[in-house]
């Protein structure tokens, strides 16, 4: 988050945002552990919505034609993320499984990672997370196809609420020959359930 965007509070206007609430659940502000504690939030929000600055279909922008004509999927499983939902700032926390098939472009394995962190780290729901990653590498590089299922546990729903601790919320997103082609799709998901051996 940075002061650029004239429409966004300053910092100092953040932090006297975090004291409020500091005092409305109870605390003193000035108190000694927590003086710093508004500046440290600030600092926390930064990495955790970096995402606002990034833009994510520039990071696949880089792609290369061809791969010495490779056409068969390219699956990323396991791709840690954090994000937070936009119902109660609270984190959901799990991990991204994400494949294409290629038609004339490929893209170096760090640039999905980088698009899935790129959306996750802003307010988010799974549903919309889900579908904006498998969007932007479909507008982008243009694939036969592309898939992506997400897993998380959202804290919001483990840590207060109905306390749910070990639920899992699964979601997603089937796109071009991964939508048509059983074949296509059955042989994502089986990685997905053998863990990639
Ligand atoms: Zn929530």
């Amino acid at each position: 988050m940075s002061d650029k965007d004239s429409n966004r509070p300053n910092t100092e206007q953040a932090e006297e945002a975090v004291r409020v609430l500091l005092a409305w659940m109870g605390e003193d502000p000035e108190r000694k552990g927590l003086r710093r504690t508004p500046a440290r939030v600030l600092k926390s929000y930064n990495d955790w919505f970096a995402g606002y600055d990034e833009d994510p279909a520039a990071i696949l922008g880089s792609s290369f034609p061809d791969a010495e004509g490779y056409r068969e999927q390219v699956t990323l499983l396991d791709i840690d993320f954090e994000s937070h939902c936009e119902h109660h700032i609270a984190p959901f926390i799990g991990k991204a499984h994400v494949a294409y098939m290629p038609d004339q472009r490929v893209v170096g394995v760090s640039k999905l990672v980088r698009v899935v962190n790129a959306f996750a780290k802003r307010l988010q729901v799974q549903e919309k997370l889900t579908e904006q990653i498998a969007a932007c590498i479909d507008e982008v590089l243009q694939p036969r196809g592309v898939a992506v299922v997400l897993e998380a546990r959202h804290q919001c729903m483990t840590t207060r609420g109905v306390y749910k601790k070990n639920t899992n919320m699964i979601t997603s997103a089937m796109r071009g020959c991964f939508e048509t082609d059983d074949k296509v799709r059955t042989e994502f998901l089986t990685k997905i359930n053998s863990g990639g051996r």
